[in-house]
C-alpha cells in the first residue's frame, strides 16, 4: 500500500511547494511528489495522511557522533571538572568510557539517539571506539558493544552507520594511557572484528564503515591497511583530522608532514573519505581534499565547546568541498545550530555578514541545510537526505505556528528555519514513511529517560557516595 503525506508545504527541489504531497511506497521509498491535482487520481488503496499547519522537510543526517559522550554533558564546563583545554576535558570523557557495562552503553546510546530523533535526525554515523572490557580484555564477542549501540539506534528507530574505530596507541612517543584501555586492538584484530560486523549489518537500516581514529592513535601503515579493506568492500572511511594544533605538530615530528599531506601521500583520501573537523589545515591541504573529493564533517557546537578553533568554511566551500555536520561530543544535539554556527563563527571572526552566501550562486540557508542533510547522506553512503523519487522517505515536520518561525512567507521560511527555529517546532519524525515521533512525542521517551538517569547517577555519583 502506498501513502501520500500531505503537509501545507513540502520542501523539495530546494524550495517549499504549497499543496504538494509526498508519495511513499510500501517499502518506505519515495515514489514521487504529487501536486494537488495529481493527488486526486491516486490508486484506490493509497492512504492519505494529512499534516495541516505543517511543513515537511528531509531528515537530518548526523555524520559524527560518539553516543556515550552524552554522559559528560554538563560535567566539564567548570575548570575544576573540565580543566582548561581539550586534553583535560578528555580525561573526564575517559572516566565515562571506563565505567560503562554493555547494558549501560545501550541505555546511554538510546538517550543520545532519542534526542537526535526529537531534533529531526533520521540517520546517525556512530564513530564507535569502546570495544573491550575495562581491564582491556576482549568480550567473548568482540563486537558486543557495537551490537549494543546498533540495537539502541534500532530501538529508537533511526538509521545507523556504525563506523567501527581503530585505536592503537596514545600517540607518537607517548606512553600507554590507561584511559584508552578499552579502545585498543591490533590491525589484525580490528580487521577480523569489522569484517564480522559488516557480514551481520549491511542493510539500509544498519550498516558498517571504518574509522581509523586519527593519525595520532593509528600509525599510517595501519591506516592504509584499514582503508584498503574498506575500499574493497565499498564502505565509508572516517577519521578525525587536524582538530587540535598539538595533533598537527606531533604528526610533523613523526612523519615530517601535516596530517592531510600524510593521508594524501598514502592515498587514504578518496570520495569515500570523511575528514572530521579539519580545522587546522592550510590552503594546499584544502586543495588536496578537494582533488580527492573527500567530505569534511564539521562539528561546530562541539568545536566551540572544546575551544578547538574556527573551521575555515569559506575557503573550503570555495573549493567545492562537500561539508557535513556531526554532534560529536553531544555538548548539544541541534543540527541547525551546527549549520548556523558554520556561518556565525566567521561573522565574529571577520566582522562581516553572510560570508557563505552566493558561492556557486547558491543561497546561504539552502547551502547550510544541504550540509545537514544530503551531504551527510553522501558521507555515510545512504540514499536519504532529499525528498525525491527513489530516496528513502526520511523526514520531519515543523509546526508553522511555532513561535520561533511563525509569520514567515514561503520564500523566507527556510532562512527562518536555519537561523531561528527552535527544536520545539519539530512535530513529527518519520523513517521510511513510518512515524517514530508523532506530535512531539517518542513512544519510549519516558522509559529511555528513566533508564538513562540511573546510569548517569551511577557513573557520576556512586563513587562519591561510596566514599562518604
Ligand atoms: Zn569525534
Amino acid at each position: 500500500m502506498t501513502t501520500l503525506f500531505q503537509p501545507d508545504l513540502l520542501f523539495t527541489g530546494g524550495h517549499f511547494q504549497a499543496g504538494a504531497g509526498l508519495l511513499v511506497d510500501a517499502g518506505g521509498t519515495i515514489a514521487g511528489i504529487k501536486n494537488a491535482a495529481q493527488a486526486t487520481v491516486l490508486a484506490a488503496d493509497t492512504q492519505i495522511v494529512r499534516l495541516p499547519g505543517k511543513a515537511l522537510l528531509p531528515g537530518f543526517v548526523n555524520v559524527h557522533s560518539h553516543a556515550f559522550q552524552r554522559l559528560i554533558r554538563g560535567r566539564t564546563e567548570a575548570r575544576r571538572s573540565g580543566g582548561h583545554d581539550f586534553w583535560s576535558w578528555r580525561g573526564e570523557m575517559y572516566h565515562a568510557a571506563a565505567s560503562l557495562t554493555p547494558e549501560e552503553m545501550y541505555r546511554v546510546a538510546r538517550m543520545a539517539f532519542l534526542e537526535m530523533a526529537l531534533a529531526g535526525t533520521t540517520t546517525v554515523g556512530e564513530f564507535h571506539y569502546v570495544h573491550r572490557l575495562p581491564d582491556g580484555q576482549p568480550y567473548p564477542d568482540p563486537n558486543l558493544l557495537a551490537h549494543q549501540v546498533i540495537a539502541a539506534a534500532q530501538s529508537v528507530g533511526i538509521r545507523i552507520a556504525l563506523l567501527r574505530a581503530a585505536y592503537q596507541r596514545a600517540g607518537y612517543e607517548l606512553p600507554p594511557d590507561p584511559g584508552q584501555t578499552r579502545f585498543l586492538e591490533t590491525t589484525e584484530e580490528f580487521l577480523t572484528n569489522v569484517d564480522a560486523l559488516h557480514r551481520q549489518y549491511h542493510s539500509t537500516e544498519a550498516w558498517v564503515g571504518v574509522a581509523p581514529h586519527s593519525v595520532r592513535a593509528v600509525p599510517i601503515e595501519a591506516v592504509r591497511e584499514i582503508t584498503a579493506w574498506a575500499h574493497e568492500h565499498r564502505l565509508p572511511v572516517h577519521m578525525h583530522v587536524s582538530e587540535q594544533v598539538a595533533e598537527v605538530e606531533a604528526c610533523q615530528r613523526e612523519y615530517g608532514v601535516t596530517p592531510v599531506r600524510l593521508l594524501a601521500q598514502h592515498r587514504v583520501l578518496s570520495e569515500r573519505f570523511t575528514a572530521v573537523h579539519a580545522i587546522h589545515i592550510d590552503q594546499e591541504e584544502m586543495d588536496m581534499l578537494a582533488a580527492s573529493r573527500a567530505t569534511i564533517c564539521s562539528c561546530p557546537t562541539t568545536e566551540r565547546n572544546l575551544g578547538d578553533g574556527i573551521f575555515p568554511a569559506r575557503e573550503v566551500m570555495d573549493r567545492g568541498i562537500s561539508i557535513a555536520f556531526g554532534s560529536d561530543s553531544q555538548a548539544q544535539i541541534e543540527p541547525l545550530e551546527d549549520a548556523r554556527e558554520l556561518e556565525y563563527h566567521l561573522r565574529l571572526q571577520r566582522q562581516q555578514r553572510s560570508l557563505l552566501d552566493g558561492i556557486d550562486g547558491q543561497e546561504l540557508s539552502l547551502r547550510l541545510f544541504r550540509c545537514a542533510t544530503a551531504n551527510g547522506a553522501a558521507a555515510l553512503g545512504c540514499a536519504t537526505g532529499e525528498l525525491e523519487a527513489g530516496k528513502q522517505a526520511d523526514f520531519f515536520t515543523v509546526d508553522l505556528d511555532d513561535v520561533s518561525i511563525a509569520g514567515n512567507s514561503d520564500e523566507d521560511l527556510l532562512p527562518a528555519i536555519v537561523f531561528g527555529m527552535n527544536r520545539s517546532a519539530i512535530a513529527d519524525v518519520a523513517i521510511g514513511g513510518k512515524f517514530l515521533v508523532r506530535d512531539h512525542r517518542h513512544p519510549q521517551q519516558q522509559e529511555i529517560l528513566k533508564e538513562y538517569q540511573e546510569v548517569a547517577r551511577k557513573v557520576w555519583h556512586a563513587p562519591q557516595l561510596a566514599a562518604k
